[in-house]
């Protein structure tokens, strides 16, 4: 169980690492649209509870 999550600024979802296959999705999505990648954010436990980004489906579940 990782410390923290990870998210970005533009992102809808947050997630428990950069090896999550949504986030790499988003990531690769992106970049094939030739968007710029959005610094990193990091996330302790209770700071996710209080942001407007949504526990990522596919890495988040408990
Ligand atoms: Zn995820």
């Amino acid at each position: 169980m990782s410390v923290h999550y990870i998210t970005t600024d533009r992102s809808e979802r947050y997630h428990t690492g950069e090896d999550c296959p949504a986030f790499q999705a988003g990531r690769a999505g992106n970049a094939a649209q030739g968007i710029e990648p959005r610094p990193l954010v990091h996330l302790t436990p209770d700071e996710a509870q209080h942001v407007r980004q949504t526990p990522c489906p596919e890495c988040c579940t408990a």
